[in-house]
């Protein structure tokens, strides 16, 4: 699918805020962008970058984005970082900092920062490439999408010392706000209206993805789309659809594909086979990179979009159910609760059984189910588009080249 113009954006949000990111862009133009993470594809991050990158050059811009490597032995210890910073107990040794730290060596005798004007490092993976900033000229930003609000220590003081050097941080929300000595910014994740994975379909579309998995398009069907992972509570989510099976009819897709970094996918994928094994009506769905559309239709097809989460940074599969006017019941954890207002813009829970009785109750009130995802539709329009997010980097761009300054006159 070719990628949309800017000006296609126009059509999608309020004429004043289309204007405004092209006043800021004018002010940047021929601005050097480096942006780093550690995956090209799966998860959120990379799926943002696919996204914004192109939009930036477009506007003026000159983003590259670049992509760190590592060994298993590596992702195995970020995966184990990313699983502490979250808040669950991990053992993490003298031997993983090392591991992590020959990582680092290795990419930044790879990688090449100058003429950089801005670096914009995302999450611990690379975090350690900031020892390159003393020969870049460029402002060095360390951008966080992880829920690092109750981090474990000693993960969090290990990479502490290297986001210190940066000159900004930027988290997802405030709550996960660190003692940090430099500026913090604050950006929402977004998602792309215009994208394969959120464009609008057709009936055709979806009910072809709808038979290619047996999927019955005339009865109840909840959906989660996640990697498999235990902070995805997949398991909760098998448990959470027997519970509301035994009122109502109803079928399960639980579909989700492995990230790059993401060691643990398989062996959780086994234990939800095993979980859903002997009933048809689960439907476990390995989805290979890349499946937007597969992605898209199962979550416009759902009658309730779940997301069981017990941590999560933000949830973009959260903002895309909402965006396609999905009712969604999901866990009150980290970002969910900017974009689930309870009773407003979906319904949040805090366990298998509270989910299980907000499932039952949106299959048996159709007229609750779509005004809830009117109006998560349109928190979303105001809040979670890529547009909005377009505006805040360029504006954070600016903020970096003016440090200590309240007040910035354009
Ligand atoms: N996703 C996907 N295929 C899958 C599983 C997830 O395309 O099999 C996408 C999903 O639609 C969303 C992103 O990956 O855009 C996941 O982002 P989220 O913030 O929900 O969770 P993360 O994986 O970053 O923890």
């Amino acid at each position: 699918m070719a990628k949309p113009k800017i000006e296609e954006y126009a059509r999608v949000i309020r004429s004043q805020n289309f204007d405004e990111i092209m006043m800021l862009a004018d002010k940047l133009a021929g601005k050097r962008v480096k942006m780093v993470n550690a995956t090209a594809v799966g998860g959120g991050v990379a799926e943002i970058l696919t996204r914004v990158v192109p939009l930036y050059n477009q506007l003026g811009l000159k983003v590259k984005w670049e992509v760190i490597k590592g060994t298993g032995a590596f992702f195995a210890v970020t995966k184990n970082f990313h699983n502490a910073l979250h808040g669950s107990k991990v053992e993490i040794g003298e031997k993983d900092f090392a591991v992590f730290n020959e990582a680092t060596e290795a990419n930044l005798a790879e990688m090449d920062f100058t003429g950089d004007d801005y670096v914009i490092v995302h999450d611990p993976q690379p975090a350690g490439l900031i020892a390159a900033k003393e020969k870049s000229q460029a402002k060095w930003a360390w951008r966080c999408h992880i829920d690092t609000a109750h981090p474990q220590a000693d993960v969090w003081n290990f990479l502490r010392q290297l986001i210190v050097k940066y000159d900004a941080s930027i988290f997802s929300t405030p709550w996960f706000a660190r003692d940090l000595p430099h500026p913090q910014y604050f950006i929402y994740p977004a998602i792309d209206p215009l994208s394969e994975k959120n464009r609008n379909l057709s009936r055709h579309e979806i009910d072809t993805v709808l038979n290619k998995y047996q999927i019955d398009r005339n009865r109840p069907l909840v959906v989660q789309v996640s990697r498999f992972d235990r902070l995805k509570d997949p398991l909760g989510v098998i448990e959470t659809y027997r519970l509301v099976k035994k009122q109502v009819d109803c079928q399960l897709v639980l579909a989700g594909g492995a990230a790059a970094d993401d060691p643990e996918g398989v062996q959780v994928l086994n234990e939800v086979t095993e979980a859903a094994k002997g009933d048809p009506d689960i439907h476990i769905l390995a989805l290979p990179p890349f499946a937007d559309l597969e992605v898209n239709a199962l979550q416009r097809a759902a009658t309730v979009v779940l997301q069981k989460s017990l941590r999560e940074g933000f949830g973009l599969t959260v903002t895309e159910a909402l965006w396609k006017g999905k009712p969604v019941v999901a866990s009150a954890v980290g970002g969910i609760t900017l974009q689930v207002i309870h009773n407003f813009t979906g319904l949040l829970v805090h366990s298998v059984e509270g989910a299980a009785y907000q499932i039952r109750y949106l299959i048996g009130n159709p007229q609750v189910a779509k005004k809830l995802g009117e109006y998560g539709r349109e928190h979303v329009r105001e809040k979670f588009l890529i547009t909005r997010k377009l505006r805040n980097y360029l504006l954070l761009f600016i903020a970096l080249d003016h440090p200590g300054q309240d007040i910035i006159k354009l």
